[in-house]
């Protein structure tokens, strides 16, 4: 098998992660010290579907009798697998190996899951009555809106969110908060599939509910592992979708500012030129460079050039229209993009930003220092233009802007 190895690097990977971590009540960390789970995950790869089923479903059973809940188990195979579904989709550009992690956890869960019932509906736990049976369906259609939830948030900064309270009625509300966050990272198409998948998972999570009350607890087992199936897929595609999008962003964006780097430059303005190219449509572009930078280090340190930079690159930003766009382009240099913009704008627009860095009070030890910005314009006036013409003019104009005394904006 050739992603055995991938897989075992992956899995001991994210153990030594989560054993790193110091939350004492983390659900992941309660289980990491128990190496059946993970060999039995490893040695999936060779075994048929039942075997894994068989096996995990055993391992479960296993969980319940050291005392530990199959909902407390059934939260961690979800997490765990799910972010290795999450790691694998980071480091390893490989579909095939992803949908092959996603086929096993598919089968973890299912097992888990179908132990979970089994002991409800066996009545191995001694209460259970009408009160219980409609918790359970419920807590299970909630975990499943909220584990999404809580994946996309965790992916975005590592925010928790509090967990929704659900009823059968509710339900419809947390669906549409869930696919609403969706939102900002799908096309309309990709949403309505998923809308799809996930009006699949909430009638299944209402078919347990109804199910559950009518004492059809066969039905219930076929609902549930349609809930689980279908929750695992969804979550897995939204997962994989989103960490790919968060990682493009992060390749784009400089560290030390947060503004655009060069890499997104080049995408954006060639993008730009080919409407400028085709439609005629004005747009500007500026170099901002700051004007003896190399003295703030050389007197204040390095920590404070970086301060300085970061400053600047937030002033910029609050300084230009919704618009433009503003880039890191090199060390204290900085590239604005002004679409729509002829050259009495631009140089109206870098004025603003000239004069908004010259009237700033930086904080101590620069309270009492004036920080300045020359600026070189270049407008695109006349088709066909290359990206490389047009930076070469507004460097140019920098240029210039630098030799007749700085702290000035220069357009022709
Ligand atoms: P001029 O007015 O001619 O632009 O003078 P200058 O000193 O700003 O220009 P120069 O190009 O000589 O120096 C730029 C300095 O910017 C040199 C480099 O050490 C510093 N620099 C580049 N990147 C960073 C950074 O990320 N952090 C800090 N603190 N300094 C940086
Ligand atoms: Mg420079
Ligand atoms: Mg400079």
């Amino acid at each position: 098998m050739p992603h055995i190895n991938t897989i075992n690097l992956l899995i001991h990977d994210l153990i030594d992660e989560i054993n790193l971590r110091d939350e004492k009540d983390c659900v992941l960390k309660k289980f990491t010290s128990q190496p059946d789970i993970f060999t039995l995950f490893e040695e999936s790869v060779f075994m048929k579907p039942d075997e894994i089923f068989q096996n995990y479903q055993n391992l479960a059973i296993k969980q319940y009798q050291s005392a530990i809940t199959y909902s407390n188990y059934t939260d961690f195979i979800q997490l765990f697998t799910t972010k290795l579904i999450n790691k694998a989709a980071i480091i390893i550009n490989d579909t095939v190996l992803i949908e092959h992690i996603n086929y096993l956890a598919n089968i973890v869960i299912n097992a888990t899951a179908k132990g979970y019932l089994l002991e409800l509906i066996n009545g191995d736990i001694p209460t259970i009555n009408a009160q219980l049976e409609e918790y359970v369906a419920i807590q299970h259609i909630n975990a499943h809106i909220h584990w999404m939830k809580r994946i996309i948030y965790d992916i975005e900064d590592g925010a928790q969110i509090a967990s929704v309270e659900l009823n059968p009625q509710k339900c419809q509300f947390g669906l549409w908060a869930a696919t609403n966050e969706l939102a900002n990272f799908f096309s309309p198409q990709e949403l309505q599939n998923i809308n799809h998948m996930h009006h699949a998972v909430h009638n299944s999570g209402k078919s347990i509910y109804y199910h559950l009350k009518h004492k059809k607890y066969h039905q219930v087992l076929v609902d549930y592992l349609f809930l689980s199936r279908m929750s695992i897929n969804l979550v897995s595609k939204l997962n994989i979708k989103i960490t790919r999008q968060l990682l493009q962003e992060q390749i784009e964006t400089d560290s030390l500012t947060k503004l655009r780097n060069r890499h997104s430059l080049e995408r954006i303005l060639k993008k730009t030129l080919s409407f400028y190219n085709k439609d005629k449509e004005t747009f500007s572009l500026a170099m901002l460079d700051i004007d003896f930078f190399k003295k703030i280090n050389d007197t204040y340190g390095h920590q404070v050039g970086d301060m300085v930079l970061q400053k600047i690159a937030q002033l910029l930003k609050e300084n230009i229209r919704e618009s433009d766009m503003i880039f890191r382009y090199g060390g204290e240099e900085f590239l604005l993009l002004l679409p729509q913009c002829d050259e009495e704008c631009a140089q109206i627009a870098c004025e603003k930003l000239r004069t908004s860095i010259e009237n700033h009070t930086f904080d101590a030890p620069l309270q009492n220092y004036t920080i300045t910005l020359s600026i070189g314009i270049s407008t695109a006036k006349k088709a066909p233009l290359s990206t490389k013409e047009i930076i070469e003019k507004a460097d140019n104009n920098l240029y210039l802007a630098k030799e007749r005394g700085r702290n000035q904006v220069i357009s022709s």
